[in-house]
């Protein structure tokens, strides 16, 4: 794998830290783990989205593009990222967001990550839920080209073979720093969503032939269905890089369990699990995708499902931004306000 073929602005702040949680591990009476901080990319608040932002904005440069569009949820911290890295480049941002959750909560809909697409200077659009975004912004981007504009459209979560790319170097980054440290990682586990970010990682884990089980934990889609998204980008992905085959049906695996309710819809867990991060490691999760994440490492540590692992790694997707959008989601009293009354 050698990433210098491809186009990339590469502007995150890489190689993240991968450090041990020593006392969540503690608390939690498994094994080690370890947290990679991909929420510390850099750019306006971090996130997985970086990486896979670095090499499709240097494809919307090749192509002479002035005007970059995407979709997500509401929340969505890769429209933010991608809004950021837009105005960082001095490129034009323009976003749909798809109404996921029907929340009437005002920070919902406007603080958090909304709030930072507006500072970055994006412009942003509204679609109902359950529309179909993909086809929804090639519709928009049309009208934009009609207009003169050169569009350059990134799928949801940046997660096509270009943006998997990203996750693919993250690997190989992640088992160099281990192999500088003297650490054996016997599994990495994560949040998976539109699944870029585990297409990348097992082609690149694979294809350096690692030998490191990887778990993603769903947020959204049911088991066989986020599996075969994976399998089927991961496969992409591993074409463009030039090793095809390297990875196979059973080297993908979600646990789609921690999903509760839908996407966007924190669950009991995922709120307990963010505050655990929270006052055990100074660590803050997302409501939406790392929450979950934590809270599937968590339970299934309980469960002693990793009883033959010493080391884990969970690596942070990032989202913090989105906590901003959620506060009444949690059991906050807000003292010092009751106070001031
Ligand atoms: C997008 C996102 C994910 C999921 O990554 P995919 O590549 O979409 O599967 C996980 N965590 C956070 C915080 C995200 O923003």
């Amino acid at each position: 794998m050698h990433f210098s073929r491809f186009p990339r602005v590469a502007i995150g702040h890489l190689p993240t830290a991968l450090e041990p949680m020593d006392r969540l591990s503690e608390k939690l009476g498994g094994p080690r783990i370890w947290i990679k901080r991909d929420d510390c990319t850099g750019l306006s608040t971090g996130g997985n989205k970086t990486r896979k932002l670095e090499f499709l904005m240097a494809e919307a440069q090749e192509m002479g593009a002035d005007l970059v569009m995407t979709q997500g949820a509401t929340q969505s911290n890769h429209a933010r990222q991608t809004a950021a890295f837009a105005a960082r480049i001095g490129m034009d941002c323009h976003i749909l967001l798809e109404d996921r959750t029907a929340s009437k909560d005002p920070n919902y809909n406007y603080n958090g990550n909304v709030f930072l697409d507006y500072l970055h200077g994006a412009s942003a659009e509204k679609r109902p839920g359950g529309t179909d975004m993909n086809a929804e912004m090639e519709t928009v981007a049309n009208r934009f080209r009609a207009a003169g504009r050169k569009v350059y459209t990134i799928p949801g979560g940046g997660s096509n073979p270009t943006g998997a790319l990203g996750y693919a170097n993250a690997a190989m980054e992640i088992v160099q720093q281990a192999n500088v440290m003297g650490l054996k990682i016997d599994r990495i586990v994560h949040a998976t969503g539109s699944a870029g970010t585990q297409a990348g990682l097992v082609v690149g884990l694979k294809a350096m032939n690692a030998n490191i089980p990887l778990l993603g934990i769903g947020v959204r889609a049911a088991k066989a269905q986020q599996e075969e998204n994976v399998y089927k980008l991961a496969l992409a992905t591993a074409e463009k890089l030039g090793c095809a085959g390297v990875v196979e049906r059973e080297d993908v695996k979600a646990n789609t369990d921690y999903v509760g309710e839908g996407y966007g819809i924190p669950t009991p867990e995922c709120l307990q699990a963010i505050e655990m991060f929270a006052r055990y490691e100074a660590i803050l999760l997302d409501p939406v995708y790392s929450g979950k994440g934590a809270a599937g490492l968590i339970d299934l540590v309980s469960k002693r499902e990793f009883s033959g692992d010493k080391n884990i790694v969970f690596l942070h997707t990032g989202g913090a931004a989105a906590l901003f959008g959620y506060t009444d989601s949690f059991g906050y009293d807000k003292p010092a306000m009751q106070a001031a009354e």
